[in-house]
Parts: structure tokens; sequence; C-alpha cells
């Protein structure tokens, strides 16, 4: 269980961002609360997708919200998401990654099925900015980060900004 008052965003390298997330056995009231939470945190961080983990909650839950808005949120409960089509490299950007922006190699496509917070199925195909935003939310899910993705180049070339966010996170 956890108390949605509690919920804040989490920074690298906190150890449930490389923690596999559970799924959600029920959508109830606490979800529906923490959905709402996490969504405030995205919109405030000036964000387009916020994890489970990132609100420090090892639940498989992530929102987007491509302009950033919370009128465009969306909510995803147990997603699948598998990218498919050709590798294509665009700048990410993560919120428990401040001041880092690295180039990744992603599927330019993607296929998320999920639950909404009514509990009904959907499934969907993205292309574009919401294919890799999809991919990079999934990530978190399974415990991996854009510090796994950025490969030995991007860990040397921001070793600067990691080591930073180890000092300041690094007891959490
Ligand atoms: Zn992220």
């Amino acid at each position: 269980m956890f108390d949605v008052s509690n919920c804040e965003l989490t920074r690298y390298p906190s150890k449930v961002l490389a923690t596999k997330s559970a799924k959600i056995d029920k959508i109830d009231d606490n979800i529906k609360a923490l959905a709402e939470k996490m969504i405030d945190i995205m919109v405030e961080a000036e964000g387009i997708g916020l994890a489970g983990p990132q609100a420090g909650v090892g639940l498989q839950i992530f929102v987007i919200s491509l302009d950033g808005t919370r009128e465009k949120a969306r909510v995803y409960i147990n997603p699948v998401v598998e990218g498919f089509g050709s590798m294509t490299t665009m700048q990410e950007g993560c919120l428990s990654f401040p001041k880092i922006f690295v180039n990744i190699k992603r599927h330019s496509q993607a296929k998320v099925r999920a639950t909404d917070l009514d509990g009904n199925e959907f499934t969907e195909e993205a292309d574009g900015l919401y294919a890799k935003c999809l991919q990079h939310e999934y990530d978190h899910l399974i415990g991996i980060t854009i510090a796994d993705r950025m490969g030995r180049l991007g860990r040397i070339k921001f070793r600067k900004e990691l080591n930073e966010l180890r000092e300041l996170y690094g007891q959490k």
C-alpha cells in the first residue's frame, strides 16, 4: 500500500526507479487518487509523461500528456508496450534526470494495450513523439531508465550531471 499524500517526484538514483513495478489488481479510489497526483506532478514539472516509480510507487501505471496539459492527460494501467518499425534517434529528457537530454534510439512506432481508470481495456498504435513516449514510460515500469539507455558515451558525457544527482538523491 502507499499513501498518495506522500507521493513526490523521485530522481535518479532512487531505488524505486530501478525496480520492476507490480501489476495493479483493482482500480480503487487509492489508484484513482494516485493517477490524479501523478498528473499533478507531471504538469507541475512540465513533463509529458510520468510513470508510477517516478511518483515513488512501484505499480504498473503511467500518465502521458503530449502537450503537457492536464486536459490532454491520459492514464494507462497495467500497460504493455511493444515497439515496432524502424529504429530512430530522438533526444529525450526525463523528469527523474533533471538537466540531462540525451539521444536515444527506439522504434519509431509502438503498440500499447492498457486499462483506463474506468476499467476498460484499450489498444492503440502510435508513431512520432507518442510512440517514443510510450516506450520511455514503459521502460520505467520494468526498471529501465535513460541512464540504462544512454550507453557508455552518454554516461561519459553526462558524468557530472549523474554524479550531482547521486550526491543529491543517493540516500533515498
Ligand atoms: Zn522518464
